[in-house]
């Protein structure tokens, strides 16, 4: 499910980094100036999914 904007309650673009705060784009501007901190947030996508890259490598003998 979408994030949110803590403030505003509008779907969130950014995320603070290592904390669960969001923030929309107006709401992320006003309160950093700085917004290396924030972590854009990545819209899902089609498939609502990243699939998992197999990695399993069968063991030669
Ligand atoms: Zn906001």
């Amino acid at each position: 499910m979408p994030k949110k904007c803590m403030i505003c309650e509008k779907e969130a673009s950014y995320c603070v980094r290592g904390s669960s705060e969001c923030y929309c784009d107006e709401c992320a501007d006003d309160n950093f100036s700085d917004l290396e901190l924030l972590e854009k947030v990545e819209k899902e996508d089609k498939n609502g999914k990243v699939q998992a890259v197999q990695q399993s490598i069968p063991q030669q003998p």
